[in-house]
């Protein structure tokens, strides 16, 4: 008998805990206030990066018709191949963020094996963030306050000595953007460090569609992420379903706040520092 109340007691035990971490999710997923600006339903960020020709060739022109401003994470060797382009870049409001000097990435990929970031240090990687941002500075008067993780990877070393190197991205930049992204970023938790990049490449703009809807139910911010900006290939946003996005978001009984990642980065802050943003009283 006494063995049978143990067990109920542990049973209880057992659910209470569990009934308290649903009402802290509860808490947590919709506890919290948070409002676009012009009562707008979600945010939507275009990123796109490496500094590929087809942006500047056909995609920043795209962009350009719907005034609606992208990011663009650059390769810094690609980038001063076509400076005069990427300065009409910048011209027509578009944002330029830091993506590393020579995009290191794990030496899993074999292209990679002479920049793994596993044989990185945190010195290194510091040096490289500084050297790319200073470039982009001497080539387009701008210093970046976004960043984008080169492979969506945020680590330098191996095994027992693997050091995260976010907080060297926090002290250097607004934002940090990952790639490969399940998900949205909700504007109440995200880390601005480790923002969700979720991928364009490939998308028809039915699948896109689908993302920004389930995007909009929740209030969030989709920070759409690609490379070449074209009809096809490999690693392709394509130019049909950006125009077809570009086209939906610029519709105002749509509710999306389009714009460049900074510009979005910088409003999430204000607003969790603002004295507006409480915790909703049930
Ligand atoms: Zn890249």
């Amino acid at each position: 008998m006494r063995r049978f109340i143990c067990i109920v007691s542990s049973l209880t035990l057992i659910l209470n805990l569990v009934q308290a971490q649903d009402n802290n999710l509860n808490n947590d997923s919709s506890g919290t206030v948070f409002h676009w600006p012009d009562g707008k339903k979600m945010a939507l960020s275009l990123s796109f990066d490496d500094a590929r020709y087809s942006q500047v060739d056909k995609g920043i022109p795209l962009l350009n018709r719907y005034h609606v401003s992208g990011t663009f994470y650059v390769s810094p060797g690609a980038m001063i191949e076509r400076v005069k382009d990427w300065e009409n870049a910048v011209g027509a409001g578009h944002e330029i963020g830091n993506h590393t000097l020579v995009h290191p990435c794990s030496g899993n990929f074999p292209w990679a094996r002479d920049k793994a970031l596993e044989e990185y240090t945190l010195e290194k990687m510091a040096k490289e963030l500084d050297s790319a941002s200073v470039l982009i500075h001497e080539v387009l008067g701008i210093w970046p306050s976004a960043f984008a993780y080169s492979c969506g990877q945020t680590f330098v070393g191996r095994g027992v000595d693997t050091k995260s190197y976010v907080p060297l991205v926090v002290e250097r930049f607004e934002t940090g953007r990952n790639w490969m992204n399940e998900g949205p970023n909700d504007p109440v938790y995200c880390d601005l460090a480790r923002l969700n990049g979720t991928e364009l490449d490939g998308k028809s703009f039915q699948e896109a569609l689908q993302l920004i809807k389930e995007t909009r139910n929740q209030g969030a911010w989709l920070i759409f992420a690609g490379h070449e900006m074209n009809e096809g290939g490999q690693q392709t946003s394509l130019l049909p379903t950006i125009d077809s996005i570009c086209r939906y978001a610029s519709d105002p009984s749509n509710g999306i706040w389009i714009d460049n990642v900074t510009n979005i980065g910088k409003y999430v802050r204000e607003m969790r520092e603002s004295p507006d943003h409480t915790p909703m009283k049930p």
